[in-house]
């Protein structure tokens, strides 16, 4: 079969939040950049959002992806252009300052100034047309906000990378994601896109990398560069970094931040398929926090199958049901190991008591939110759950809850190849350079020396902008 040949002079592997800003920042720099994005080009609004047809078409695997352990970890990942931005809820936090500050002094991390980082998010911000909804709020929201109002419990509205009509509700945003802002920045100034594109393996020579090789439609593609900045996302990079050969502190540290969920039933329609809950619950944070996750009716009838026996009548009123999560900020941590012939990577993780612990207090917290917010049924999602209907309930709930039994999910994943100058730690350089390497670079999620604690796509985007700009002085120096 006769291969394909590209060159280029930064090649780029995966086009999501870490790919597509590395992508523009370089290119409009005058660099030659070529990006290769395993999954295909799906215009925005072509498929529903939050639905399982989104989730055949722009996840890995259909969204059937899991970190083996006990309980066993659901993660999701974005695979198409643009990565998880295309797909994901789009709610923006900046990281914490006290976190930044953490990463830079416990993993030795060079001009990491908390006002840097915090300046290139005012970029981003304006990049992204960040903001809060201009007008009416969609119900599962409200439910958020009035439940943890009568407790006298912290909470607001998190603002979102979209764009609104004026004075437009929750609904009609449209999301400003990579395919939309940071990749269109990168081809203006002449970056090319390969999508459907999935990258095998780089070949080196000693520390040295020169080509990839990637499969396109069932044939071989090779691609010659002069420097490559891996950009698969927290699971995938690993993979691509060990199938490579290089294995110093790569996939041995991923962070995620667990989830458990809920659905609850109110007196009348709060169901929106098409969208999330932007109200965030934050009296426990950092530790902890709630929030709406997507409640179309498949995803409904998929949260009440833990004890489908009591609970399955419900999906009929399925518009009167909205789904919630409580996450929490895990001290436990996963492994990631690509296994010779298997396409994907073995992942597992695993929680510490502590996490376990928190993950059962969490969800009665958040059954708590709704029978504030005057649910009438609430169904936890682990395995013979009971209905509950009051306080009492929540009790008698706790006391049967075992995280073992529990789904439990993730959707922000991190940590894989942290950044910094303890070597012990880090599988690369304060700026992403790979260790044992002179041009093989990360630039993405899995340089996060830890999960922030915060919806993570801000800090991914910030620390990838930052150590672009880094690679351009250090090209023209
Ligand atoms: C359902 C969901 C909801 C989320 N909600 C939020 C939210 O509200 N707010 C927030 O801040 N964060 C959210 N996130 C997390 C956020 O999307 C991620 O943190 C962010 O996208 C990570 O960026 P990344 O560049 O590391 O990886 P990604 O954005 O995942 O991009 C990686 C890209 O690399 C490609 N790729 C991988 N391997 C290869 C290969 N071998 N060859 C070629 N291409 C490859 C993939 O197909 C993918 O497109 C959510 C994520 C999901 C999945």
């Amino acid at each position: 079969m006769t291969s394909v040949h590209h060159d280029c002079d930064v090649l780029i592997i995966g086009s999501g939040a870490g790919g597509a800003t590395t992508a523009a920042t370089l290119a409009e720099a005058g660099h030659d950049v070529l990006i290769v994005e395993e999954g295909p080009w799906i215009e925005q609004g072509s498929v529903s959002p939050f639905s399982l047809d989104q989730m055949d078409k722009q996840y890995r695997s259909g969204g059937v992806t899991v970190a083996l352990g006990i309980p066993s970890i659901a993660y999701t990942e974005g695979r198409c252009a643009g990565g998880g931005t295309e797909v994901n809820s789009g709610l923006y936090w900046r990281p914490p300052e006290e976190t930044l500050e953490r990463w830079r002094s416990r993993y030795s991390i060079k001009d990491f100034a908390t006002d840097d980082i915090l300046s290139i998010c005012e970029e981003v911000e304006a990049s992204l047309s960040v903001q809060t909804v201009p007008g009416e709020h969609t119900e599962a929201s409200r439910i958020l906000q009035r439940g943890a109002d009568r407790l006298g419990w912290r909470n607001g509205e998190i603002p979102r990378w979209m764009t609104y009509p004026e004075g437009a509700g929750a609904t009609q945003g449209k999301r400003q994601s990579m395919t939309r802002t940071y990749l269109p920045r990168a081809f203006e100034a002449g970056a090319r896109l390969l999508c459907d594109h999935r990258l095998d393996k780089i070949v080196r020579n000693g520390p040295h990398a020169v080509s990839a090789e990637l499969t396109h439609d069932g044939r071989p593609v090779t691609i010659a560069f002069r420097d490559v900045i891996v950009c698969g996302g927290a699971i995938q990079t690993p993979a691509i970094l060990q199938r490579t050969g290089l294995r110093h502190r790569i996939g041995r540290t991923l962070a995620v931040h667990p989830t458990v969920k809920l659905s609850a039933k109110f007196a009348g329609e709060v169901n929106t398929p098409e969208d999330v809950s932007v109200y965030q619950v934050k009296q426990f944070a950092p530790n902890m926090s709630f929030g709406g996750s997507a409640s179309h009716p498949g995803l409904v009838a998929l949260a009440l199958t833990d004890n489908w026996r009591e609970f399955g009548k419900a999906v009929t009123k399925w518009p009167e049901l909205a789904i919630y999560y409580a996450a929490i900020t895990s001290e436990g941590r996963g492994i990631v190991q690509a296994i010779p012939g298997m396409r994907d990577p073995i992942v597992t993780y695993r929680l510490t008591k502590r996490d376990r612990d928190l993950l059962g207090q969490g969800l009665a917290r958040l059954a708590t939110v709704m029978l504030e917010a005057d649910a009438e049924e609430v169904y936890p999602a682990f395995k013979g759950a009971p209905i509950v209907r009051n306080r009492a309930d929540v009790g008698a709930m706790t006391s049967m809850f075992a995280a073992s039994k529990a789904s439990v999910m993730t959707v922000h994943l991190c940590s894989t190849a942290p950044m910094g100058g303890d070597d012990k730690r880090c599988a690369t350089d304060s700026h992403g350079l790979v260790h044992g390497t002179d041009n093989v670079f990360v630039n993405d999620a899995a340089l996060l020396p830890e999960a922030p604690g915060v919806n993570p796509q801000a800090s991914v985007m910030a620390v990838a902008i930052r150590n672009a700009r880094r690679y351009i002085d250090q090209r023209a120096g």
